[in-house]
């Protein structure tokens, strides 16, 4: 038959039995107790239907220790069968399983000496205690009525303090909680303002970038515009500095022939002059009289100057009818042709407007050859004092070139002054 094991139920370590155990197992049990430490379910040999609890024998241990070491063993020797331990085993197996009976635990003895310190300590302890008790009970006997009455009384006021203690600390903490939810509530008021203000910043921001970028484009728009502004005043300037009149018109001579825009006014015998060339120097001084007339603003009497190229005419405001102021050559031969009264009554006009000259330069205005209009000459009053017909039937052609070159001085003095009043109507 092989021997019976059994582990320790902690630590799992298998147990050492005991001599009295180990000649149980060699020698058929008898109704005595068992001296050996306590076993568990054997792990070896053939199953035995027969439990045993018993408690060891005292090995020199406490009380305490010796009703630990009370187990149940499961199985048995075969050879110790009998009805009784059958019945027996049945009847503890059944207990077992029925919950009316604890299994113990068979432990070791490193694992048992464990126990016992830890049941030593706790023992320790209750002692402890128990001993503190019996004090109490000493001193509590030797107190007076009255000092427990005044204990008592003691003991209600700090309990009755502590009550408002804590009814105050219950208020604050309600209080707290009140505040606290008010918080949270500004709280969140203050994190959709925070929000809403964010995207009212964003706005801005993007409403900011759209000026900033209008104010970059006017800036530009601007700096163009004086750009051109002191273009257009430089050009204005130049502009006032420029004599239109003497750039427009020029007046020269060549010996005695006046000249007006390159076309000469007169021919003489040994000067042959085209009458296309005089009909258009004619016609640039008409244009030239009638210019410095309208800038004057002066209307003038009798005549309606009109230049035409090389057909300039006067309309006569009497009933006089047209006098032109071009010719092919063959007007000399009657007198007061039309031509000659044409000349005459631009000798007229001119009158006119050296009359408004003088006028409006309060007599400070002298010219250097003085036009008698009803006879139609020019009379060289600086110099010989002789008088120079314009017409040409009755009269040389010397004379006549003389008389229209003194015209034309006149209208070179006349056209230096027209700058300045025109730039006095047009102020500064
Ligand atoms: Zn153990």
């Amino acid at each position: 038959m092989s021997p019976t094991f059994f582990l320790c139920q902690r630590c799992n370590q298998p147990l050492k039995l005991s001599q009295e155990l180990c000649a149980m197992q060699k020698e058929p049990l008898k109704a005595q107790p068992c001296a050996s430490t306590p076993t568990k379910t054997p792990v070896s040999g053939e199953l035995q239907a027969r439990t045993s609890s018993r408690p060891f024998p005292d090995s020199g241990r406490t009380t305490q220790e010796s009703a630990c070491c009370t187990f149940t063993l499961l199985g048995e020797f075969t050879t110790l069968r009998t009805l009784n331990t059958i019945q027996n085993t049945v009847l503890e197996t059944f207990e077992i399983l029925s919950g009316q009976k604890d299994v113990d635990h068979p432990l070791c003895d490193e694992c048992m000496d464990n126990l016992l310190r830890q049941l030593d300590a706790q023992l320790t302890l209750v002692e402890s205690d128990n001993q503190k008790y019996r004090s109490f009970l000493e001193r509590e006997s030797l107190v007076s009525e009255e000092e427990k009455e005044a204990t008592h009384t003691e003991l209600l006021a700090e309990l009755r303090a502590l009550e408002q203690e804590e009814a105050r600390l219950a208020q604050e903490l309600k209080d707290i909680d009140h505040h606290c939810t008010r918080i949270a509530a500004e709280l969140g008021a203050a994190q959709e303002e925070s929000k809403a203000l964010n995207q009212q910043e964003e706005q801005d921001w993007m409403d900011y970038s759209a000026l900033k970028m209008d104010q970059l484009e006017l800036m530009d728009q601007l700096s163009s515009v004086e750009t051109q502004l002191a273009y257009a005043q430089r050009q204005l300037r130049h502009l006032r500095k420029t004599n239109i009149f003497s750039i427009t018109f020029t007046i020269s001579d060549e010996g005695p022939l006046g000249i007006i825009n390159n076309f000469r006014l007169g021919c003489l015998p040994d000067i042959q002059v085209g009458w296309d060339e005089i009909n258009a120097a004619w016609g640039q001084t008409a244009l030239l009289l009638f210019s410095l007339a309208k800038i004057a603003g002066l209307q003038f009497q009798r005549y309606q100057l009109v230049p035409r190229g090389n057909h300039s005419y006067l309309k006569s405001l009497t009933g006089d009818g047209v006098l032109v102021l071009f010719s092919d050559g063959s007007h000399s031969v009657f007198l007061n042709n039309k031509f000659d009264r044409g000349m005459k009554a631009f000798l007229d006009c001119l009158q006119q407007f050296v009359e408004e000259v003088e006028k409006a330069e309060e007599e400070c205005f002298f010219l250097p050859y003085k036009i008698h209009v009803k006879e139609g000459m020019m009379e060289d009053s600086w110099g010989s004092g002789r008088c120079y017909s314009i017409r040409t039937h009755l009269n040389t052609e010397d004379e006549w070139v003389k008389a229209l070159k003194c015209m034309l001085t006149n209208l070179k003095l006349l056209l230096a002054w027209a700058p300045l009043r025109l730039s006095g109507a047009q102020g500064p």
